[in-house]
Formats: C-alpha cells, sequence, structure tokens
C-alpha cells in the first residue's frame, strides 16, 4: 500500500519560484486540453489509452501550442488522463450501488455489472443513466501543479547539510534547483504543488516502510461506531480519539467568527467602492481578505485533525485483529454540494479522513478491515434487537427497559451485523428494516412476557412497536 509523503521547499528564490509557477501554467493548459477533449463519456469511457492521446498529440502538432519541455506534456497528460479514469470509476462504484438497489436476481446483475466494469454501458439505457447523473462532465481547475517523472530529477546534498532537489525547468538542460526543509531525498515520481510562494513536493512510499507498519496488531474481533465528540468508539466501550469534539468545535467557531468578519470587510469594501474610494477598496481586499493566512490556518488544522484520527484507528488496531466497521465511503459524494453549512462540512471531511485511516492503518498492520450495513445499528437495542429512542449520548431500549451509552450499543450491533446471514452490505435500508421488524415480531409474539413491571408490559402491549418511529 502506498502512502503520499510531502516535502517543502525552504527560502526558495522568488525568481526560480515564478519560473515554476509559469511552467505549471502552461502544463494547466495541458490539462484543460485533456479535458475538454476527453473527460466526457467519449473519451476515456471509449477505452482511449493516454499513450494514444500523446501519439496523436504529435501527429496533428498539439504539442507545439504548449511551450513547454515534452516529458512535463506527456506526464501532465498521463496524469489528466488517470484523474479522469479516477473519476469514471468514482461514478461506477455509485453505479454499482443503484444496480444492486435495483435488482436482486443474479443473472440480471451479473449482466449489468459486467456491462460496467467492461465499459459496455452506454447500450444499457438504466446503466447510461446513472453513469451520467454520476459522472458529471468535468472540468480541469488545476493550474499550480508540476508533475515530474521518476528519471527526470536528481538531489544532492550541500556541504552545510541542506537538500536540494533539481527538476526540468522551461528550458532543456536548465534544471531549477529547489532547497527542502527535509533531509530524506523525495523519490519516485513527484507531485510539485505551487502554493504561497512555497513548493510542496508530493510523493509516495511504500507503507511497508513506516514505523508504523512494524507494529502488530491485536486479537480481537472489535465493532466500531464513528463519532462526532470522539473519532471512534468500540464495541468494548472504550472510546478513541477524544480530542475530536474539540477540534472540530473549536475549528467551527473560529470559521464562523472569521467568516463573519471577512463579510463585514467585504461591505465595508464594497461600499468604498461605490464611493468611489477604489485605493481603500484595494487596500482591504488586499491586506484583509487575503487567502495566504486563511488558507495556512485550514491546512494546520487538517494536520491536526488527520493526527487524532490516525492515533484513534491504531488505538483500536492495537487489540484488533479484525476491525467491523461501517463503510464510511458509501455515503462520500465529492460532487454533493454541502452548502455553507460549515460543521456538516467539517463532519463530511472527518469521515472521509476516518474511512481513509482504517484502510490504511489496517493494510499496514495486517488486521482485516471488515464492512458492513450499518442501517439502524444506532436506533435498535443491541440485546434484544427492538427500535429504542436515543437522546443525546443515551440510547432507551423500551424492551429491557434498559439504557446504553448509544454509540456502545451502536458498536455491539456494528460487530453482530459481521456474523449477520440476513442483512448484506448491500441490502437497501427499507429492507433492514423489514428484517429487524419481523425478528422482534417474532420474538414478541413466541416468547413470554419476562418483565413483570406493570409499567413496561403496559407499555408494551398498547403501542407494540411504537418506539420504532423515533428518529
Ligand atoms: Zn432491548
Amino acid at each position: 500500500m502506498k502512502v503520499t509523503r510531502i516535502a517543502y521547499s525552504t527560502a526558495l528564490n522568488p525568481g526560480k519560484y515564478a519560473a515554476l509557477v509559469e511552467q505549471a501554467r502552461r502544463l494547466g493548459r495541458v490539462r484543460s486540453e485533456v479535458w475538454q477533449r476527453f473527460g466526457s463519456v467519449g473519451g476515456t469511457g471509449s477505452g482511449l489509452k493516454d499513450r494514444q492521446v500523446r501519439d496523436r498529440w504529435l501527429v496533428d502538432g498539439t504539442h507545439g501550442s504548449f511551450g513547454v519541455l515534452a516529458n512535463a506534456w506527456k506526464e501532465t497528460v498521463r496524469d489528466a488522463m488517470a484523474h479522469i479514469a479516477a473519476n469514471l470509476a468514482a461514478a461506477k462504484v455509485e453505479a454499482r450501488w443503484a444496480v444492486l438497489r435495483r435488482t436482486s436476481d443474479p443473472a440480471e446483475r451479473k449482466r449489468m455489472l459486467s456491462a460496467l466494469a467492461t465499459d459496455r454501458w452506454v447500450a444499457d439505457p438504466f446503466l447510461a443513466r446513472q453513469m451520467r447523473k454520476h459522472w458529471k462532465r468535468g472540468r480541469n481547475r488545476t493550474h499550480d501543479q508540476i508533475v515530474v517523472r521518476a528519471d527526470q530529477h536528481n538531489s544532492v546534498v550541500d556541504r552545510r547539510g541542506r537538500l536540494w532537489l533539481a527538476v526540468p525547468g522551461l528550458e532543456r538542460r536548465r534544471m531549477v534547483r529547489i532547497p527542502l526543509s527535509t533531509t530524506v531525498a523525495p523519490a519516485g515520481t513527484l507531485r510539485l504543488i505551487l502554493r504561497d510562494g512555497r513548493v510542496e513536493v508530493h510523493y509516495q512510499i511504500d507503507s511497508s516502510q513506516m514505523r508504523s507498519s512494524r507494529r502488530p496488531c491485536g486479537n480481537q474481533t472489535v465493532g466500531v461506531d464513528k463519532g462526532y465528540s470522539e473519532v471512534l468508539t468500540d464495541s468494548d466501550g472504550a472510546r478513541h480519539g477524544r480530542g475530536l469534539g474539540e477540534l472540530l468545535a473549536g475549528e467551527s467557531d473560529r470559521l464562523k467568527e472569521r467568516n463573519r468578519r471577512r463579510a463585514k470587510l467585504r461591505s465595508i469594501a464594497n461600499n468604498a467602492a461605490r464611493d468611489g474610494d477604489r485605493a481603500k477598496a484595494h487596500r482591504i481586499r488586499s491586506n484583509n481578505l487575503g487567502t495566504v493566512k486563511r488558507d495556512r490556518q485550514a491546512a494546520r488544522h487538517r494536520a491536526r485533525l488527520r493526527t487524532e484520527v490516525f492515533n484513534a484507528v491504531h488505538r483500536v488496531v492495537d487489540k484488533a485483529a479484525t476491525v467491523v466497521a461501517e463503510d464510511l465511503t458509501k455515503h462520500f459524494t465529492g460532487r454533493k454540494r454541502l452548502g455553507k453549512n460549515i460543521n456538516r462540512r467539517l463532519a463530511t471531511w472527518t469521515k472521509g479522513v476516518t474511512a481513509e485511516a482504517l484502510a490504511s492503518v489496517s493494510a499496514r498492520r495486517g488486521s482485516a478491515l471488515v464492512h458492513v450495513n450499518a442501517a439502524y445499528t444506532s436506533q435498535t437495542c443491541h440485546r434484544c434487537g427492538r427500535f429504542g429512542r436515543r437522546s443525546g449520548d443515551r440510547f432507551h431500549c423500551t424492551g429491557c427497559g434498559v439504557v446504553w451509552q448509544a454509540d456502545v450499543n451502536a458498536a455491539i450491533n456494528i460487530l453482530q451485523r459481521a456474523g449477520d446471514s440476513d442483512i448484506a452490505l448491500h441490502t437497501p435500508y427499507q429492507k433492514v428494516r423489514q428484517i429487524l421488524q419481523g425478528r422482534t415480531d417474532r420474538h414478541r409474539t413466541r416468547l413470554p412476557v419476562q418483565d413483570s413491571s406493570p409499567a413496561t408490559a403496559e407499555r408494551r402491549a398498547n403501542h407494540p412497536n411504537r418506539s420504532a418511529m423515533s428518529n
């Protein structure tokens, strides 16, 4: 499994930075061209490979207009095609879910899934509709990146111990040398991202080389539920990553306050512009409404949150040989508009990072990650299976008359789903509901009422499953 590492430039000369920015801008035009021509159903969907695109452009002379070295635009074509292919693959995942929801006939499922896998979905009206829905035609928004092939860069350490990375510039045999703030030389294909006067060098290393890969996993099977005040709660009742709530609340407050201040400043600037004071408007826009500090703070927050999430997942894997969890990537559609709701944005992002951490840490440390259908796991009692009422962090089971910790109850339910032969990963939630309802109904008619407390018995008799309606 691959893990991304980032090295940063330090005290880079502005002239060199400007030259790199210009190269990235020109390569942005290459990307736009690729998206324009191949970013839709007729492009990658038809099985076109990046090599064929390159050959075509060499023949028709398209490449001559970019003003960059051959290796640079060829790598960029490859990168942009890979990006389009990844978009296509993500749309196929959504379409797969749609197929599984639509039919339970094995032959029909097989036919549609194989049509998807082999790119023959255009002919099937249902599949074509699903793909059109999820594969929105994209456009290139990347104008600040340079991809450098593994054999095109080198690095040397100077006498003061500083590491210099040399990458191709706009002219042949004129390398741009970038001082880095690390002593570990980046290897393999590099992605240089130019941001705020600084170069970020992204590269991948094999996770087996990481220190944490030598840490063994535990031997239990553990169910986990994602939370808001902590990253995960496990089925033993332990909470992991308890700093999450504070991190999210702090960031949310900070963002709300900042947005409020910026809105006010923006209106002052707009008023000044309307009254003819262009100098003042410009001053506010460039001094108080910039994006450099804002983006840095956001990056710092993301880094802290990632650390909290990864540490929490490591704690779980310390004791687990098998981690049972909800598939957190399932409803994680990048295209869905989140609007201005800051808390929702933060929660969605955290969910994505948690999914990534579960997959990455499990793979590194050798534990198994089992995804289960989590429908209603937070609304049913793990002991009797009945629907109950959740209020805050408590779960009230009207069947047992017991109050559980809501997320511990959910984690145990998730663990039990791993051995549930009726509820598969793709079972639609309405069907899950029917199954759960059926079980408690059976339970109720077959078994005598164990609990003789009059209040409970009466409630049960009057409203057999009223509590099922909650939430
Ligand atoms: Zn119960």
